[in-house]
């Protein structure tokens, strides 16, 4: 790749088009088999047993709320070093939503801060794996389920990446420690759907819901259906003959839902870049090895650091974020991302804490002090080019620019 380096950017194959170009020579551009296909794909490859794929993570997080019953008056906990949707899902339906501290080394939801400002009304915690890096899900998991809330992860940055717990390694999206896992497919993400989601659950009920609310809360099918316009509620009508019969054309709205759906053009993008997730993934912990060494001398600079659960060879790198003091580098991080511009080399700063947002401190008080670890690391937090498509040439241009700067 030559010219600008961006923060992150898709990668898209002959065969990814291909694979978009059947589509539209097909049956259906919507509701067709792709859809499920790439859902089974995509559960099997991170090990749980349902998936269910929408137009957006968002809309997946809006569904985990609605289908474990958070709503007015509960309270949703999440990391505040996250993008707004983890936060906003809990206040589309109604609920509160709350943040607890990032832990300094992973900059994931600490489970110690989430014990020590629990409140009654937290009935659910989204914990966000960020930059791939998985959140202690077995220590959040254990809080949460203590006091009997319910546990979402938000791996919108983390598709294909694992954990060790105990000695054994674990999916992300495939172990006990969450209730409902969520994904992006955003083109900035590990793999893309141009827009999409997936909701994943071993919990069939919730799989169930997920999928109802989906499509307007509407069934087709015999089996679902509960059979409330029945012949003796219709007795007396005059229209009690149509309205008892259920023929071919009956369709029935049991739950107030959305139009989440997402088209089988983006699903035949999502089966081809699947089937290159393994070699983004091997790509990216590549570059981020590269990084680390080049950088690890630089005393102006830290660079990712691993949790002790975590292991370079699982975690499935989204973004690579390194703190840089500023003051000391005597520039401001303005400074610092125009020169790297001026190189071709993109950078992005992620994330500001979400109670920071103008919305959230008008409309929850929210307040600078909250959460002191989040607040730190957002003021030295830089993310550099990270895409499976960078040349060896290209990471060079990186390393060269970053180490220019001191
Ligand atoms: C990208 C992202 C989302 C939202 O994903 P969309 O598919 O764009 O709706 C949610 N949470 C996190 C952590 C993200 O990075």
């Amino acid at each position: 790749m030559s010219g600008f380096l961006p923060y992150g950017r898709q990668s898209i194959s002959d065969e990814d088009i291909a694979a978009v170009c059947d589509v539209l020579r097909s049956d259906f551009l919507t509701c067709g088999p792709k859809v499920e296909e790439f859902e089974k794909q995509f559960a099997e490859l991170v090990g749980a047993k349902n998936g269910i794929a929408v137009n957006s993570a968002t809309s997946a997080l809006h569904l985990a709320m609605l289908v474990v019953g958070v709503g007015p008056g509960d309270r949703v906990v999440t990391s505040p070093n996250t993008f707004l949707a983890s936060a906003n899902c809990a206040a589309f339906v109604g609920a509160t939503p709350d943040f607890a501290d990032i832990d300094p080394v992973s900059y994931n939801l600490d489970a110690k801060s989430l014990e020590a400002n629990w409140k009654t009304d937290t009935k659910a915690v989204v914990a966000v794996d960020y930059a791939g890096q998985s959140a202690d899900m077995p220590a959040i998991a254990r809080v949460a389920r203590n006091h009997g809330a319910q546990v979402i992860e938000d791996a919108c940055h983390g598709p294909g990446g694992g954990f060790v717990h105990d000695g054994r390694s674990f999916r992300i999206g495939g172990h006990p420690w969450a209730d409902i896992t969520v994904f992006s497919f955003h083109p900035v993400k590990t793999m893309t759907t141009g827009e999409g989601g997936m909701f994943v659950t071993d919990n069939e009920e919730f799989a169930r819901k997920a999928r109802l609310l989906r499509t307007h809360g509407m069934v087709r099918t015999p089996a679902d259906f509960v059979g409330l316009v029945s012949p003796s509620e219709f007795q007396l009508s005059a229209f009690s003959f149509q309205l008892s019969e259920k023929g071919p054309w009956y369709y029935e709205m049991q739950e107030l839902g959305y139009n989440y759906r997402i088209t089988d053009l983006q699903c035949a993008l999502g089966r081809s870049q699947l089937k290159n997730l393994p070699a983004f993934i091997r790509r990216r912990q590549e570059i981020v090895a590269r990084y680390n060494e080049a950088f690890a001398a630089l005393p102006f600079l830290k660079t990712p650091q691993l949790s002790t659960f975590n292991s370079e060879q699982l975690v499935s790198w989204h973004l690579y974020t390194v703190q840089i003091d500023f003051p000391s580098l005597g520039r401001t991080r303005s400074e610092v991302m125009k020169a790297l511009r001026q190189q071709g080399i993109g950078s992005q700063v992620l994330y500001i804490p979400v109670y920071l947002q103008p919305w959230y401190r008008e409309t929850y008080g929210y307040a600078p002090g909250k959460c002191p670890n989040a607040e730190s690391f957002y003021a030295q937090a830089l993310s550099l080019p990270l895409q499976p498509a960078l040349s060896e040439e290209d990471v060079q241009r990186v390393i060269q620019a970053v180490r220019s700067l001191g």
